[in-house]
């Protein structure tokens, strides 16, 4: 029998949420506000949405410590309403590793596995999964911030979760070694086929740890896929504004006909979503516009152009590109940068 089967009753593997609320004392709007979530066995999950939009909320709730509204929080089928936060076999992992600081970093990983013999080696093989083989007898003082979120992801690994919670744990770090650890999480989660949820307000993390990304606004879930498949086909407008689309024209405008042509769409009643670099500055042009400005970033050039119809987008530049506010320039189209929106 097919257990992922999605008939109602029928039992399902992994974490199912459904129907959730959560709301604190005195608050007008609920936190969390009808939330219905699977996380499979063995896959990661990314809460995705900006400041407060009620990710951390629902995270605590999986994890049992903030009550539940409404609604119902299930694993393999089974209700854990009435399982104590250290019985549902749930790892926590916070922005702040929270280690001990007065252990060795051997000592902080062990903490999280059964005392019994081979404790060394696992705490070993641990340490290596985490790229940090040999710091066993490192005090936890002597550690960058990357080191202890490693040693952090450790020790949550150590007992072996059956699901594991991960509440902005790369927050604090700088972005270059956010995105490293992003890889390396990752790369640590699938090796030891652990299921997550990873909570983040950071598209590009989002998108590296997880299989499918979930984005959420104001305590609801807007959409559930996998990060290729959100990026290409955003369901609404909301998503795909938080994604970084930055501009949006109807399918069936004459300043959309460049771009519809290059995406092989004909016209309709949809929408033509473009993200920044939708628009190439000196490539051969499908369209013109105005220099408003220009920055730099990571080399290239990002050059802020009022196009005819669709208004001021940031258009992508070689290094070393000169324009001036005012400037006239071609624009090439990068398909990759544009998605197609149901309305
Ligand atoms: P996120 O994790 O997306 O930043 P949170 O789940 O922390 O969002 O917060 C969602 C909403 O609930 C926010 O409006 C926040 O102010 C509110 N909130 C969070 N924790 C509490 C609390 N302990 N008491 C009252 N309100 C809270």
């Amino acid at each position: 029998m097919n257990e992922r089967q999605d008939v109602a009753g029928s039992r399902r593997g992994g974490l199912t949420v459904a129907d959730l609320v959560v709301r604190y004392p005195g608050a007008t709007a609920p936190a969390v506000d009808g939330v219905s979530l699977d996380v499979a066995p063995g896959s990661v999950v990314a809460l995705l949405g900006p400041s407060g939009c009620g990710k951390s909320s629902l995270l605590r709730a999986v994890a049992g410590l903030e009550p539940l509204a409404a609604g119902s929080v299930c694993w393999d089928g089974t209700s854990v309403a009435d399982v104590p936060v250290h019985r549902r076999g749930f790892g926590l992992m916070f922005q702040d590793g929270q280690l001990f600081a007065h252990r060795t970093v051997g000592g902080n990983v062990a903490y999280g596995l059964p005392a019994r013999s081979g404790t060394r080696g696992r705490v070993a093989e641990l340490l290596e999964l985490v790229g940090l083989a040999g710091y066993e007898d490192r005090g936890i003082a002597t550690l960058s911030g990357g080191e202890r979120q490693r040693v952090a992801l450790a020790r949550a690994l150590a007992p072996a979760p059956r699901l594991l919670l991960l509440d902005e744990p790369l927050s604090a770090l700088d972005r270059a070694l956010r995105e490293r650890l992003a890889v390396d999480l990752r790369a640590a989660l699938v090796a030891t086929g652990t299921t997550a949820v990873f909570v983040t307000h950071d598209q590009d993390e989002a998108f590296a740890v997880a299989d499918r990304v979930a984005v959420m606004s104001a305590g609801r879930l807007l959409q559930v896929d996998a990060p290729a498949e959100l990026w290409v086909r955003p369901a609404t407008r909301e998503v795909a504004s938080f994604l970084g689309y930055e501009a949006f024209v109807p399918l069936d405008s004459p300043a959309a006909a460049p771009l519809r042509d290059a995406l092989g769409v004909p016209p309709s009643g949809a929408t033509l979503a473009l993200a920044e670099g939708a628009f190439v500055v000196g490539r051969s042009g499908v369209a013109k516009g105005v220099v408003r400005g220009v920055s730099s970033r990571r080399g290239r050039s990002e050059v802020r152009v009022d196009v005819d119809g669709i208004g001021v987008v940031t258009a992508l530049g070689p290094v070393g590109g000169r324009w001036s506010a005012g400037d006239v320039v071609e624009l090439g189209v990068e398909p990759d940068a544009l998605a197609v929106l149901d309305a």
